[in-house]
């Protein structure tokens, strides 16, 4: 790991508006010199509340999802101008439960991407296997595959925009973290990937986060392999004793 490290927490359907002002009332009272950058992605009705509430921090504040189209008759869905309107620092797209229980596929993540990127939005990409595709030895490709449709379009420069979590389905809230070495191995494929589909300079550059059951016992592990450039955090980063720590030891 060379790079500040990115800690970024994903709430996902956890936490009202109060809950999220309390949490960030503390974490950014703690805060001082860490190296971290911090980011978090709170419910969408707590985003315009949370960015106040950062403000002047190094705190940046994101959203889990949005839509490809600006506007249009799509019940239940948020834009990207929605969004920008609240002045978002950045939004996962790809996560796989959007995949798997909203069935989200690569063209659809692909569209998502583009509108992100043309507004100047910062994207966190998911990616990863699930347990069958390791067990089968398909990692590597399968990251290639989601990589190649995900990204395509994107240009060399709009790569800027782009961090990476690699994800690996089985390790996600199950508490089975993959150990640094598949992680470390994941993780400088996915650099080859990067190299290929643009240059060196772009798959260096790249941030990608490791993503899968980081807790406070395992993140200085995984931050000492050369190609995890921090970690992107489901369970403990609800309470702020957790994700402080995490953030304290990257
Ligand atoms: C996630 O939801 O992106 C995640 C990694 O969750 P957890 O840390 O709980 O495995």
């Amino acid at each position: 790991m060379q790079k500040n490290p990115i800690i970024a927490g994903n709430w996902k359907m956890y936490k009202t508006i109060n809950e999220t002002l309390d949490f960030l009332k503390i974490l950014s009272t703690s805060l001082n010199n860490q190296r971290a950058d911090v980011y978090i992605a709170p419910s969408f009705t707590s985003l315009h509340a949370a960015k106040k509430a950062v403000k002047g921090s190094k705190i940046k504040i994101g959203a889990q999802n949005m839509h490809y189209e600006s506007e249009g008759a799509f019940t239940g869905e948020i834009s990207f101008k929605m969004l920008k309107e609240i002045d978002v620092d950045f939004v996962i797209l790809g996560h796989s439960e959007r995949r798997v229980v909203f069935k989200e596929d690569d063209c659809l993540i692909n569209k998502k991407v583009l509108t992100a990127l043309n507004s100047n939005l910062k994207t966190i990409l998911c990616i990863g296997e699930s347990e069958k595709q390791r067990e089968d030895k398909m990692t590597n490709e399968v990251l290639e595959e989601m990589l190649t449709k995900n990204l395509l379009n994107v240009s060399k420069h709009q790569m800027e925009n782009i961090i990476i979590a690699y994800e690996p389905i089985w390790a996600i809230g199950t508490g089975k973290t993959a150990t640094s070495e598949i992680a470390e191995c994941a993780h400088l494929h996915i650099r080859k990937v990067l190299t290929k589909l643009y240059n060196k300079d772009v798959a260096n550059n790249t941030y990608i986060l490791y993503g899968g059951s980081v807790k406070p016992n395992n993140i200085e592990k995984l931050l000492q392999e050369h190609n995890i450039d921090g970690a992107l955090i489901g369970g403990a980063s609800l309470k702020v004793d957790s994700f402080l720590e995490i953030i304290n030891k990257s």
